[in-house]
């Protein structure tokens, strides 16, 4: 079975506490605005548990595990696991989230990296591609990533905030850059100009949700149904049709996610 072309939330949180008490509404309002796939990706072990069941119990969710450079106290053999054993399962999909955020910095960057370059041989342990967290670590993230045997891994690195040489050396890596929000906000025309460099070959959309909503909702809770609006804002950012964008991010997605044509578990 092939699933005609949506649009494709590629990086979500729908395992958020703020989704708690409205989440079914969130999917039906993803549903009407055509989004055909969310991955839900947890950010440490107790959430890992919670995306692999909303995938089970919905078929537009997939699922990805990992820890957040955010997440690290949670880091543990007993994690490491965890994990593993979540890993095999038919709708877990991707690695992450995981990476590097020197902007926060909440662990210390040794640890970071650590755990980073762990994570990296297990999803290349699992044949799982990745998604990949970065802020203002970009050299050390693609170091590691080289290091790591990159190419054999693959996947994404979301809500790209790179230069022009750190996109080209993931692309030539076989990444994908993740498209969100942000790329909405008046400041990012940087990012804009960028991404019409980069052309839509290489970009796949998300949201981040609940987290950076597109400029029209900015300050408020994001969800799934606003890829919609990132989208728009994105085909005419590249000066292309609307539905030519959301079809070339629904084939990227499936490309970097190594996902079947039905888009419901690995090819
Ligand atoms: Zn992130
Ligand atoms: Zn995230």
């Amino acid at each position: 079975m092939t699933t005609p072309p949506g649009l494709f939330d590629s990086h979500a949180h729908l395992q958020h506490g703020q989704f708690d008490r409205d989440r079914d509404a969130v999917l039906t309002r993803a549903r009407h605005a055509g989004v055909r796939r969310i991955l839900n990706l947890a950010t440490r072990l107790a959430d890992a548990h919670t995306v692999v069941e909303l995938a089970h119990h919905h078929p537009e969710c997939l699922a990805a595990v990992g820890v957040h450079p955010g997440d690290l106290d949670d880091w543990s053999d007993a994690t490491e696991a965890g994990l593993r054993t979540l890993a095999p399962d038919p709708r877990v999909v991707v690695w992450g989230e995981i990476g590097l955020d020197y902007y926060r910095d909440t662990f210390p960057r040794d640890l970071q990296r650590r755990v980073f370059r762990r994570q990296l041989a297990l999803a290349r342990e699992h044949a799982l591609p990745v998604s990949i967290h970065c802020r203002e670590a970009y050299d050390d993230m693609i170091a590691d990533l080289e290091a790591e045997n990159g190419p054999t891994i693959g996947g994404v690195a979301h809500c790209f905030g790179g230069t022009a040489d750190h996109a080209r050396r993931l692309l030539d890596m076989g990444f994908a850059l993740g498209v969100g929000g942000s790329s909405t906000y008046p400041r990012s025309q940087d990012l804009r100009d960028l991404l019409r460099t980069v052309g839509v070959a290489a970009l796949i959309l998300e949201t981040d949700s609940p987290y950076l909503a597109p400029q029209t909702h900015r300050g408020k809770r994001n969800e799934p149904a606003y890829v919609a609006l990132t989208a728009e804002a994105l085909a005419e950012t590249l000066e292309i049709e609307f539905a030519a964008l959301r079809e070339a991010c629904w084939r990227n997605t499936l490309r970097a996610f190594r996902l079947n044509a039905d888009a419901s578990g690995r090819a």
